[in-house]
């Protein structure tokens, strides 16, 4: 089995943009190049606004390349917890993140003509035990009360592997491949008229709130208005509010290409995307090459400067045991790579974005392990306050006034425990697996 630092999904581009070398000046300076700060600079550019974008590696580089591919309609977090703690801005989250999705599929994938193997499947949140199944139930019904196109069934109804009970399928997205998306965003954003510089980080900022001198190893950008995109990374940079989110290590494990008829005859009929309803989820999908990807179970917290690293090899271990259990007649599938990605979680577990005491400089998070879709509508979003002063009712869904956050939940032990307390209930709820 492979050990990758960077995805499976693609190869590094190898037509990269010079590092910027020497002084600037823009209007706006977009920093960090995942899918979110690639989605706002082409809208700013697109609006005709000169922008700057900066990526320390290659746009791309970081989890959204990296990612399931799962194109999710359905808010991050558990709606058991989210819709009674923010009774008031669920709903509006919901309508956000179904958003999110319609905005990615025909503003990016169709507009730009990004080849990524975009497949209008649906994700399902599937149930491996029938307390699970209960729970899918319920956070059928919360969803649809909350406006989500949400359907509750059995496995044979939603076409899933048969060692699942049944589960809640949101209809609302599919699955892409998420390095061919990166590629085909990075192609429209660099022939946007944004100026692109990659290998050239944000090294500090001097900022007087109503200009900004950026710091890179080889030059600096003065520019009028920052946009912070740097997801798992943020903390270290030291701009937005503090502890606005905590990195988390997550691993991706994929199969060799299997016959698409074993795969049919696991009762996986309809290839929607699988999270199961654990604590701590496990995706499965289907890749265009009849792969089988699949990822989380066990997560892993990051501190400080955040390094490029391989998977644990215990935490693959333990994916592959899961994957055995859930298709227990692939039992003689090879396993042949792994990969894995910084997600940031916040601490209210919904994305976030602001703006910084100087209210020059806007942040944007929307991970938590949902970002695919959400990261670049929300960098959109916050690209149409900055050139139209247009605050869209979605922005308000997830916009905060908070200059500092609290500590978040996300423990080492707390995340140890979940993962046991998750394979307890495994082992007493399905004992023969
Ligand atoms: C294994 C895995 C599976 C996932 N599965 C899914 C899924 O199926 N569906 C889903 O919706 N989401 C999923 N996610 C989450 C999703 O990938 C992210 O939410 C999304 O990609 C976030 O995009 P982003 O642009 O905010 O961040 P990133 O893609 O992380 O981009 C941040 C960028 O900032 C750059 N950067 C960092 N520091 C600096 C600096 N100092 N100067 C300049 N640039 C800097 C980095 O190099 C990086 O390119 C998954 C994530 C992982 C890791």
């Amino acid at each position: 089995m492979t050990y990758s630092t960077f995805t499976g999904w693609i190869e590094p581009p190898t037509d990269l943009r010079p590092p910027l070398d020497g002084d600037t000046a823009c209007e706006v300076a977009v920093i960090g190049g995942g899918v979110g700060g690639m989605a706002t600079a082409l809208r700013l550019a697109d609006r005709g606004i000169d922008v700057i974008l900066l990526e320390a590696e290659f746009c791309g580089y970081g989890a959204s390349s990296r990612n399931a591919g799962q194109l999710t309609g359905a808010p991050a977090g558990d709606p058991q917890i989210l819709s009674p703690l923010y009774p008031r801005r669920f709903p509006k989250v919901v309508r956000f993140a179904e958003d999110a999705v319609d905005f990615v599929e025909k503003d990016l994938l169709q507009r730009f003509d990004i080849a990524c193997d975009y497949e209008q499947t649906g994700n399902v949140g599937a149930a491996f035990s029938k307390g699970q199944l209960r729970k899918a139930r319920r956070i059928a019904k919360i969803l649809t009360k909350a406006g989500a196109h949400a359907k509750f069934g059995d496995n044979v109804e939603l076409g899933l592997p048969d060692t699942f009970y049944g589960g809640v399928l949101e209809p609302v997205g599919g699955q892409l491949n998420p390095g061919k998306f990166c590629l085909g965003l990075r192609k429209a954003v660099i022939e946007s008229g944004a100026r692109v510089y990659e290998r050239t980080p944000l090294q500090s900022m001097d900022n007087n709130g109503s200009g900004a001198v950026i710091s890179t190893p080889s030059g600096r950008v003065r520019a009028k208005n920052v946009v912070v995109a740097t997801n798992a990374y943020t903390n270290e940079l030291g701009i937005a509010p503090k502890r606005t989110e905590t990195p988390i290590w997550v691993s991706m494990v994929e199969t060799a290409p299997i016959d698409p008829a074993r795969i049919t005859a696991t009762g996986w009929t309809s290839r929607s995307g699988i999270v199961t309803e654990h604590n701590l989820l496990t995706s499965y999908r289907i890749t265009p090459r009849n792969s089988i990807a699949f990822g989380v179970r066990q997560l892993r917290m990051g501190r400080g400067s955040l390094p490029a690293r391989t998977s644990d090899p215990a935490v693959v271990a333990d994916l592959i045991d899961g994957f055995r259990a859930v298709f227990p007649s692939l039992q003689d599938v090879p396993i042949e790579r792994t990969w894995g990605g910084w997600i940031a979680m916040t601490p209210s577990w919904l994305p976030v974005a602001g703006q910084t005491k100087q209210e020059n400089v806007y942040y944007s998070i929307a991970c938590n392990g949902h970002g695919l879709a959400q990261a670049p509508y929300l960098g959109t979003l916050i690209a149409d306050l900055i050139a139209g002063n247009e605050f869209h009712d979605n922005l308000d869904a997830v916009w905060s006034e908070r200059r500092w956050f609290g500590p978040g939940l996300f423990k080492e032990p707390l995340l140890r425990a979940t993962w046991a307390a998750d394979r307890l209930a495994d082992r007493v709820t399905r004992p023969n697996h």
